[in-house]
Order: structure tokens, then sequence, then C-alpha cells
């Protein structure tokens, strides 16, 4: 059974989880029922986002803490420098690591006028994320997490230039880039070639976003500048009616896609769980994936019955 364990512990990729900061009490309770469920798969780290300009330091704040606090997970914090200065963000690194932050996903974030709108930096503050790596390395020790994006961030004029902003972060010192999340893994693959190309070497974990709900993701990646191809519509073509349905080519969609890029030697992924558990599971269940914690309970069954 012993070895059953670890052969059970050990899966063939590196997961990380990523939450929101939640609006209400009820979202708050379904977070921490989320974060119950979903601390089983053992991930590497989770994250929780931050509002752009700071609009949810406090739900953040309290999420990470109880977090760091009360679970046995890792814990990112999402920071952005949009609208504050240097001091700003200063001060709000300080409230994090006295929580016990250790690991920040630097983001620039978007003006409050909205996605593709022209960015202004603040004044007296970062001007975009490298900057803000930059500066956060400053502040402290911590591991650096960044975003990437493999169909390029929507006011990058070419995927060189996006490239080159991942490089000035990682020569920054971020050491992880999550991905946007995106549907063609050809795409990526392109991507992360140039990437490798450009001499950056630290993982870029892909995003994976399975989809609640197709007209709302349609939405949501037409502002981010991500593709939504023709055949998923005819996956959820005339599942309408029928969210089971709906639910379970969801997960398909997110484990044939996990798969293929484990195919092509992805062995690290980060996915946007919009807090909810079972969408989660399910992908993860398509994989051939159980809880480590449920393998060892069976494993221990079969070390009873081995023996009676
Ligand atoms: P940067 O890395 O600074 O820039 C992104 C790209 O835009 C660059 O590649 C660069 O080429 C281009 N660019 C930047 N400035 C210019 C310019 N002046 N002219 C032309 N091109 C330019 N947002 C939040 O508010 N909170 C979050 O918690 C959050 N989490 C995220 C997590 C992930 C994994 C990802 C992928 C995104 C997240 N975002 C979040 C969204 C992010 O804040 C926006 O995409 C924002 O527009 C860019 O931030 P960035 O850190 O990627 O910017």
């Amino acid at each position: 059974a012993g070895h059953l364990q670890t052969q059970a512990l050990k899966r063939p990729f590196k997961l990380s989880f990523e939450f929101f900061p939640p609006k209400s009490e009820d979202m708050e309770a379904q977070l921490w029922e989320t974060v119950d469920d979903l601390a089983g798969w053992e991930p590497e780290f989770v994250s929780v986002t931050y509002g752009a300009g700071g609009t949810t330091k406090a739900p953040t704040l309290a999420a990470v803490r109880r977090l760091i606090g009360q679970t046995p997970l890792a814990t990112a914090s999402h920071l952005t420098c949009v609208g504050a200065t240097r001091e700003d963000v200063a001060n709000v690194v300080e409230e994090f690591r006295a929580v016990g932050v250790k690991h920040f996903v630097a983001l620039r974030g978007d003006p409050p006028t909205g996605v593709g709108s022209a960015y202004q930096p603040h004044p007296g503050g970062y001007e975009n994320a490298a900057a803000l790596v930059a500066g956060l390395k400053d502040l402290g020790d911590f591991e650096i997490s960044v975003s990437a994006y493999p169909e390029k961030h929507p006011e990058s004029a070419d995927l060189a230039m996006d490239i080159d902003m991942l490089k000035r972060k990682v020569d920054n010192g971020a050491t992880r880039a999550l991905t946007q999340f995106f549907f063609d893994n050809d795409l990526f693959e392109h991507y992360l070639n140039r990437v490798r190309a450009a001499g950056i070497t630290i993982p870029i974990v892909p995003g994976i976003m399975p989809i609640l709900n197709l007209t709302q993701l349609k939405r949501f990646a037409s502002m981010c500048g991500t593709s939504v191809p023709a055949w998923l519509d005819d996956r959820f073509a005339g599942l309408e009616d029928s969210p089971a349905d709906r639910a379970r080519v969801a997960a398909e969609i997110a484990a044939e896609q996990i798969a293929d890029l484990q195919r092509r030697g992805v062995d690290e992924f980060h996915l946007y769980t919009m807090n909810r558990a079972p969408l989660v599971n399910t992908t993860l269940q398509q994989l051939g994936l159980s809880k480590p914690k449920l393998m060892v309970e069976s494993d221990a069954q079969l070390a009873v019955s081995a023996t009676a």
C-alpha cells in the first residue's frame, strides 16, 4: 500500500487554483466550501485576484489571511498597480506581508475606464507590470508570478511586443507566468516556442477556464483577445436546456485541453475556478485522477482487504 500511496500522490502535472474575493456573505460561504473541496487535490498553490485600483483590497486581504491562517494551502495574492502610487503599493504590500504573503501575482491591472482604453500610469506609480515586479523585489524577497498572453494582450501591437514585456518582467525577477485563458492549443504551442526562442526559461503555466456559460464566456473572451473556436459552439449545440449535459461537456473540453497540452510537454496547469468546485472536480476526474486523500483512504481499504 505504501507504494500505491506514493503513486496516488504523484500526479502527472502540477496544479494551481485561482479564486476571486467574495462580494457578499453568500459568495463568501461558497468560496470556503469550494476551497475545502478543492484543497483535496493538493494544489501547488492557490491565488486570490485583486481588483484593479485596489477595489477589492479588503476582501482579498481577508481571503488570503484565512487561506494562510486556516488551511494548509500555499497562497499567492494577486496585486495590481493601476491607479496607485509607489507608496500606495508599498503600504498594500506591508499589509499582505503581515498576514504571511510570500508570493504575489504581479499585474498592471486594467484602467478604470475598462479593458482596451488607453492605460495611464499614475504619476507617482509603476508604469507597467515589469516595473511593479522590480518594485516588489525591492520591497522584499517575494516569489513573483506574472501574466502571459498566448494570443497577445489587446494593447500589444504584436506578439513580439508582448513577449518583450514578458522578458522584462522575467529580467526583473518573475519566476512563473500564468497565462490568459485560451482554447486553441496550437496557438499556445506557437507562443511557447516564440517565448523560448526569446530566451525566457521560466514555467509558462496555461490558464484553463472551464466553460460555465458559453455566451458569457464569449463576451469575456472578446474583451481579453482570446479566440473562441467554432467547434465550441458545436459541442454545446442543443444543450441550452440541459445544464447537466453542459457541465459534462464543459468538463470534457477542459480535460481534453489539459490532456492535449500534456502530450505537448506541459506539466503545470492553473485553473480558473470561478469559486466553484464541481466543474474542476469533474474535469480532473475526466483525466482519470482522484483526490490524493481519497486515494490514500482507498489504499487503506485495499491494505485491509489484502490482509483479510
Ligand atoms: P503588462 O504585463 O504590463 O502588459 C500586458 C501587455 O500589454 C504587455 O505584453 C505589453 O506588450 C502590452 N502593453 C502594456 N503597456 C502597453 C503600452 N503602453 N502600449 C502598448 N502595449 C502595452 N487584473 C486585475 O485587475 N486583477 C487581477 O487579479 C488579475 N489577475 C490576472 C491574472 C492572470 C493570470 C492574467 C493573465 C490577467 C490578470 N488580470 C488581473 C488582468 C490584467 O490586469 C490585465 O490583462 C491588464 O490589462 C494587463 O495587466 P498585465 O500585468 O498583464 O500588464
